[in-house]
């Protein structure tokens, strides 16, 4: 049984639309372990097909090929590389070595494709093979630092690592000065008289006296089969049984640590054109991060805010809203301390405080500072939550007496008296002395005022003594429950109305503000902002991700020669795959993290600068990072897929 029987094997090339080039034309061919086949004929008759075909490189339109007497010529892909891996060592006039990776690197990539990967005695093996070619002290160099020479016999070594069945070379001796060619030619002899199967391309009669058969090919034919020599039996016995079956995804810790350092060296090879597609990414992952973070403090900014005006309330002033013009304090209805004693006494109120608004000019000693005044009464302390954090509220009595007294926020206490205990202290509020009874508990913003920036004093104090009025701006108006807050809401209006003898049409002089709703139509605010945010932010990370779909593609195309040597040399369309979806996705990651560290300097930043309370939650760095992770595989998918699809043959010739 013949190692090699092609029978009927044809091959023909479609060039542009209707013109079909016969490549090959029924080859019919037996060739015996341990010949060393030289293939001559004149350029464009078919010798680099037939070549490709017999290495499995390509696939004949028709007719049978059998290796070692197993019909091969339609197995499905994993196989045929498998077989490549296995059966045939491939030595080519452009040499094909890769310059990203070291000399010793380069050799050992048909293990990398092999079931057992690159083991100890592959290393043995490569190191004593690269001794007997003169270049074990270059295993650390790049192939670009040695002579054409030298990188024919690195490309041989590569051929022969894997002790393969067949060597196919083709025109190996093309681009070599004639001491390599000899050198070149002397190894293939000495590979054959061990028992390896050679069929070599060439132009050249003096190098086919070295083959024990010539074969003369033209337009696609045999048209000569000489023997020179007989084929004595090798010394090296060859495995010729199919070896098991590797499965489908090549997923191992080695693997993925040789794909992680092979992906690190291409980065390294463009360092420009890195820097470029992990800004982008960085940029998207940065952006999600700070929106996330600003959304969420603001959020939680309002919330503070808002639960600082107090629960169950409801906020009555006189409209603004009437005439579509602001009246202010010209308003038609003008609050007075029968409407207030109404409120208390509409069915589920708990209680209601009036409010009395202006501002003065606060002075202590030399100090002074310009602050709000708000005349209320004593349940002000529970309703708004602000019992004194230090000395007291002022009393009722003191409200029916109109005391000379205040509670001063916590910021008017720093302004007038820094670290001074102000409790007992004399204040001028409009060249009026006051007593200061209690300093306020530290409340922050709440929505429209600084809660701590404030003087409060009774209200008949305020509106008789310091501001000089006979009506009230608002009132608030405290619930029982939060269930009866709408019922009180619709009360409101039609009671103080009466007190006014206003017509039904000129209740809504009558503002009821619910904050309830307050609170929900500030929380779906925050929300929608939120999500505007973020899709902005996601719209950038998708701007990021089309930069690396766009530089994967370019790195695909650049390296086409590339994936198609690795082919033939066994790589597995899912190695391919595997690979250039790690590159993709190590752009994203290295981009994810500088990107997570950006984006929470950004949102520090801005808190820093607007006091706003960003959050960079554990959650949105793990989503950023997800993200990232997930950018890099999903836009790098397609490009890898191209070019795990590569024909072999095709991406080997392409320029
Ligand atoms: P040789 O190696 O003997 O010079 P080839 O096997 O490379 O010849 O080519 C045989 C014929 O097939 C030539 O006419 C060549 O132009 C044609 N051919 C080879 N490859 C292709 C291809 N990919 N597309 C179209 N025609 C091709
Ligand atoms: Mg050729």
């Amino acid at each position: 049984m013949a190692l090699i029987d092609l029978s009927g094997i044809s091959k023909t090339y479609a060039v542009g639309k209707d013109i079909a080039v016969k490549a090959l034309k029924s080859i019919d061919l037996k060739i015996e372990q341990g010949e060393f086949v030289a293939l001559m004929g004149p350029s464009g008759s078919g010798k680099s097909t037939l070549l490709a075909i017999l290495g499995m490189l390509d696939r004949s339109d028709g007719g049978s090929y059998k290796l070692n007497g197993k019909e091969i010529s339609a197995l499905p892909d994993h196989e045929a590389a498998m077989l490549r891996n296995r059966f045939f060592g491939f030595i080519f006039q452009s040499f094909n070595l890769l310059p990203r990776l070291d000399i010793l690197t380069n050799v050992l990539l048909p293990f990398i494709y092999s079931p057992e990967g690159i083991t100890q005695k592959s290393r043995q093996k490569v190191a004593s093979l690269m001794e007997r070619v003169g270049l074990a002290d270059r295993l650390r160099h790049s192939p670009t630092e040695i002579s054409g020479g030298q990188q024919q016999r690195v490309a041989v070594v590569r051929a022969i690592a894997n002790d393969p069945l067949v060597i196919l070379a083709d025109e190996p001796t093309g681009n070599l000065d004639s001491k390599s060619t000899e050198d070149i030619i002397n190894m293939l002899v000495e590979l054959n008289k061990n028992g390896n199967t050679i069929i070599m391309v060439t132009h050249n009669p003096d190098l086919a006296k070295y083959a024990t058969r010539v074969l003369v090919l033209k337009d696609g034919q045999i048209i000569d089969d000489k023997i020179q020599a007989s084929v004595k039996p090798g010394k090296t016995v060859y495995n010729t049984e199919f070896g098991k079956k590797k499965n489908g995804l090549s997923i191992s810790p080695d693997s993925i640590k040789n794909y992680v350092k092979e992906a690190l060296l291409s980065l390294k090879a463009n360092k420009l054109r890195s820097f470029l597609s992990i800004i982008g990414v960085m940029i998207g992952v940065a952006a999600v991060i700070a929106m996330l973070a600003i959304g969420t403090g603001a959020k939680t900014a309002v919330e503070k805010s808002l639960s600082n005006l107090g629960t169950n309330l409801l906020m009555v002033s006189t409209s603004r809203r009437s005439g579509g013009i602001s009246l202010g304090s010209d308003a038609v209805t003008r609050f007075n301390f029968e409407d207030l004693a109404a409120l208390k006494k509409i069915e589920g109120v708990k209680n209601a405080i009036p409010y009395v608004n202006g501002s003065a000019q606060a002075v202590y000693g030399g100090r002074n500072w310009r602050t709000s005044i708000v005349g209320t009464e004593t349940e002000y302390q529970s309703i708004k939550d602000s019992v004194p954090a230090n000395g007291r509220f002022f009393t009722k009595s003191e409200v029916a007496t109109r005391a000379k007294v205040a509670v001063i926020g916590s910021n008017v206490a720093k302004e007038l008296f820094l670290e001074e205990n102000p409790i007992g202290k004399s204040i001028r509020i409009n060249r009026i002395n006051f007593q200061v009874v209690g300093v306020l508990p530290e409340k922050g913003s709440a929505g429209f005022q600084n809660m701590d920036d404030q003087i409060i004093v009774p209200v008949t104090t305020a509106m008789y003594r310091l501001i000089g009025t006979d009506y009230i701006n608002r009132f608030d108006v405290q619930a029982e429950n939060p269930e009866v807050l709408s019922e009180i809401e619709a009360a409101i209006p039609a009671t103080l109305g009466k007190l006014h003898r206003l017509q039904e049409s000129q209740y809504e002089q009558i503002d009821v503000r619910n904050m309830a709703d307050i609170q929900k139509a500030m929380n779906e605010t925050i929300q929608t902002l939120t999500y505007l945010l973020g899709s902005i932010a996601a719209v950038s990370l998708l701007v990021g991700g089309i930069g690396i779909m766009n530089i994967m593609l370019v790195i695909v195309m650049e390296r086409t020669r590339e994936i198609g040597l690795r082919k033939a040399l066994g790589a597995q369309n899912s190695d391919i795959m595997t690979q250039f979806l790690v590159e993709g996705t190590l752009i994203c990651l290295i981009g994810g993290i500088i990107g997570i560290l950006f984006g929470t300097s950004i949102a520090m930043i801005m808190s820093a600068i607007f006091g706003w309370n960003t959050l960079v939650s554990g959650g949105s760095v793990i989503l950023a990072f997800s993200f990232s992770i997930f950018t890099g595989i999903v836009f790098s998918l397609w490009p890898a897929r191209r070019a795990a699809r590569l024909l072999p043959i095709e991406a080997l010739r392409y320029e």
